[in-house]
C-alpha cells in the first residue's frame, strides 16, 4: 500500500544520503560570504515532491539555508510576469556564457553590454533593478510574494547572511556600476545591490525548493493547489535557462549527465524540476516531480558536491533526464 511504498522510498533515500554524504569532504562551504562559512559541511538533505502530493524526505532535509543564486530564477519569473517577456529580454539575453557566475569580462566584450542571461550575477542584478516598485522593499516584496504563493509558507530574509554579504559585495558592486554606466541598470546602484543581496538571503528548506521545482516541472500549474499560478511561456523560458545556465559553468556537463532543469546556489541548495514525460511504468517520479537538495560543501564551480552527485545518481536510477 501507499504507506509502505512511502516508507520504502524514504529508506532508499536515507541510504543514498549516507552513501553520498562522505563526498562532501571533497567540497568546501563558501567563505567569500563570511556567514556561509558557518554551515555544517557534512549536512546533506533531500525532499522529493510528486504531483499527487506524495513527499519523500531524507537526511538534513529541514535545515534552513539561503536561496543565493536559486533566487535568480524567481526574480526572472517575477519580472517577466510584471513587465512582459519582451521588456525583460531587451535588458538581459538568454545565452549561456560558460563563465563563472560573477564574471565581469563579457560585459565589456560585447557591446552594448547587455548581460548574457539572468542567472549570472550581472543579469540577476539587472533583473533586480527592473522588478516592479520604486523602493528596494517594494522590489523585494515582488519576489517574496511569488515564493510565498508557490510554497504556501511565509518567507523571510536571513539578516545575518544579508549583512555579511552586503559588507563584502565588491565584485557585485563593480558589476552594478558597470551596468549603470552602460544604461542597463534601471535603478540606483546601491538599491539594486540591496534587492539582489536580500533576494539571495531569503531562507528556505529543501521542501520549499522542491515545491517550487514541482510547479516549474508542470509549466506553472500547481498540482497540489490545482491552479495555474504562472504563465506557461515564462516558465518554459525559465526552465530552458536552468538547463543551459543553472549550474554555472558546469551547466553543459549537468545537462549531459543529469539532464533536468536545475538551479544551484553557493549556500549549497539545488532546485530541480523534473518535467513529466513517458518513463518506464513503476519508475519513481514517472509523472514528474520537484526535487530540493541541500549540501553546503560546494565544488570549485560553486555547486553542492555531494548534492550534485546524489542528483546524478537519482537521475540514472529513476530515468529522470528529459532527452
Ligand atoms: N549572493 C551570491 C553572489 O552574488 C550568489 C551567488 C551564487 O549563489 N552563485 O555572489
Amino acid at each position: 500500500n501507499a504507506y509502505n511504498e512511502e516508507q520504502a522510498a524514504n529508506t532508499q533515500l536515507n541510504e543514498l544520503i549516507e552513501r553520498f554524504r562522505p563526498y562532501a569532504a571533497e567540497g568546501k562551504c563558501a567563505s567569500y560570504i563570511p556567514a556561509l562559512a558557518n554551515a555544517e559541511p557534512s549536512h546533506l538533505g533531500i525532499t522529493v515532491i510528486q504531483p499527487d502530493g506524495t513527499i519523500w524526505r531524507a537526511g538534513n532535509w529541514d535545515v534552513p539555508f539561503t536561496l543565493q543564486s536559486i533566487s535568480k530564477v524567481l526574480s526572472f519569473i517575477a519580472v517577466c510576469v510584471a513587465r512582459g517577456i519582451p521588456y525583460v529580454l531587451e535588458r538581459v539575453d538568454v545565452e549561456p556564457t560558460g563563465d563563472p557566475f560573477n564574471s565581469i569580462v563579457r560585459l565589456e566584450m560585447h557591446k552594448p553590454g547587455r548581460p548574457f542571461n539572468p542567472l549570472i550575477n550581472a543579469g540577476a542584478i539587472t533583473t533586480a533593478s527592473i522588478l516592479p516598485g520604486e523602493t528596494p522593499a517594494q522590489k523585494l516584496a515582488a519576489i517574496i510574494r511569488l515564493i510565498e504563493r508557490l510554497t504556501g509558507k511565509q518567507a523571510r530574509v536571513n539578516e545575518d547572511v544579508f549583512q555579511s554579504e552586503w559588507g563584502t559585495a565588491y565584485r557585485n558592486r563593480s558589476l552594478a556600476y558597470y551596468l549603470k554606466e552602460t544604461g542597463f541598470l534601471a535603478c540606483d546602484v546601491e538599491d539594486a545591490i540591496e534587492v539582489y543581496l536580500k533576494q539571495c538571503a531569503i531562507e528556505v528548506t529543501t521542501e520549499d525548493i522542491a515545491m517550487i521545482g514541482l510547479v516549474l516541472a508542470h509549466d506553472g500549474y500547481h498540482p497540489l493547489q490545482r491552479e495555474q499560478l504562472l504563465p506557461k511561456q515564462v516558465v518554459r523560458i525559465a526552465k530552458a535557462l536552468m538547463l543551459t545556465c543553472g549550474m554555472y559553468n558546469a551547466s553543459g556537463k549537468f545537462a549531459a549527465f543529469v539532464g533536468v532543469p536545475a538551479k544551484s546556489g553557493v549556500s549549497g541548495g539545488i532546485m530541480t524540476a523534473v518535467p513529466p514525460r513517458v518513463r518506464p511504468a513503476g519508475t519513481p517520479c514517472a509523472d514528474g516531480c520537484g526535487i530540493g537538495l541541500y549540501g553546503p560543501a560546494i565544488d570549485e564551480v560553486g555547486n553542492s558536491k555531494a548534492g550534485g552527485l546524489l542528483l546524478q545518481h537519482l537521475a540514472e536510477e529513476w530515468d529522470l533526464g528529459i532527452f
